[in-house]
Formats: structure tokens, sequence, C-alpha cells
């Protein structure tokens, strides 16, 4: 298997990574603005936050802490429930700290929903969210995200960091997969 095998699959490229790495370091400048001088811990969402949690970070000028956590929605298939159980929780003491929730995509809006009421029982001084990738007409429940790269169309994208059946996620560019992987 050598590289392209990944991207064989893809049946249209939405976001290259050339566009990805623009698009975040944009982000990362707007972050560094509105934190500056602030004391600022990066939650990433395993496992999709990965790729985007360290271009993010390495794409800030500013000292950061990176803190993970890992969260399952019970629900059947590719359908959330709202119904969130933390596998692994911040090593992290948030209290009067900035925080800033890093994810890949916001679907339905139930899981960063969840989570950020979580973090924010934790008495943080802040707690925001930013997002690769949104679907507007997929929010089941509102979710204020500060930071968005961009507004995508209802259906199902996989690449830095977003999976089908746990593959994909290696592919440097965003897109959408060819039916007959679904078959
Ligand atoms: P939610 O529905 O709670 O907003 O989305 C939770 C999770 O569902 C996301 O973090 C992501 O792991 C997964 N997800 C939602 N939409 C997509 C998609 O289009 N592609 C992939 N690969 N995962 C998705
Ligand atoms: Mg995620
Ligand atoms: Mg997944």
């Amino acid at each position: 298997m050598d590289a392209s095998d990944v991207a064989d699959d893809l049946v249209e490229v939405l976001f290259t990574e050339k566009q990805i790495q623009d698009r975040v370091a944009e982000l990362a400048a707007e972050i560094e603005r509105d934190y500056d001088g602030k004391d600022l811990v990066l939650v990433g969402v395993l496992r999709g936050a990965v790729m985007i949690m360290a271009d993010l970070a390495r794409a800030l000028g500013k000292h950061v802490e990176m803190d993970w956590m890992a969260v399952s929605s019970y629900g059947s298939g590719t359908k959330s429930s709202g119904v969130v159980r933390i596998l692994k929780d911040l090593d992290a003491d948030i209290t009067g700290r900035h925080v800033l929730i890093v994810d890949e995509i916001i679907d339905t809006g139930l899981t960063l929903s969840w989570l950020t009421s979580n973090l924010g029982s934790r008495g943080p001084a802040s707690v925001e969210i930013a997002t690769l990738l949104r679907k507007p007409e997929a929010l089941q429940m509102p979710v204020k995200a500060r930071y968005v790269g961009w507004d995508i169309p209802n259906e199902f994208v996989v690449g830095y960091g977003l999976d089908y059946r746990e593959r994909y996620r290696n592919l440097r560019d965003i897109g959408t997969l060819s039916p007959s992987v679904y078959s």
C-alpha cells in the first residue's frame, strides 16, 4: 500500500491539504489576537481532532497547554443519541482558565453541546469552540462555535482526522467517499 491508496477511494476532494493549512493559519491568527495575554488550554476531542490540534497548536505563536478528552456517544451506527460518556477525562485542572475545545466537525452538535456544558461546570474563565467543519443543516442542538473553518453541506466526509470505520483519518485532503466503499 502506498500513500495514494488512501486517496483512491475519494470521489470528490472538498478541501485540499493546502486549503486546510491556509484556513487553519487564519483561525490561529484570530485565536492569537483574541487570547492575547491569556492562559489558554486547548482541549482536543479524540480521535478526530488529532490533525487539527497538531496543526492549530503549531500555528499559534503563543504558549498553550494541549489536553485531550475522549467521549463516546451512545447511539446506533452513525446516529448520535446525545447521551455522552467520558472515556478519557482531562488531565488539566481548568478552574479559572480559558478553554478552547478543538474539534474537526460539528454535525448534530450533540457531542459539543454536552461537552461545553460539562467543561463549563468546572469553573473555567471561559469555554469556546474551534471546529474545522460545521454542517448547519444537521444541527440539532444550539452550539456556538467561535471559530469555524467552513460550513459544509449535510454529507459524510472523510480525511484529516475524519474516519469511516477508522480508516481515512490519515488522508491529507478532505473529501467524500465513492459509494462503492459503503457497499
Ligand atoms: P455530532 O453529531 O455530535 O456533532 O458529531 C459527533 C462526531 O460525529 C464528530 O466529532 C465526528 O467524529 C462524527 N461525524 C459527524 N459528521 C461526520 C462526517 O461527515 N464524517 C465523519 N467521518 N465523521 C463525522
Ligand atoms: Mg470529533
Ligand atoms: Mg468517527
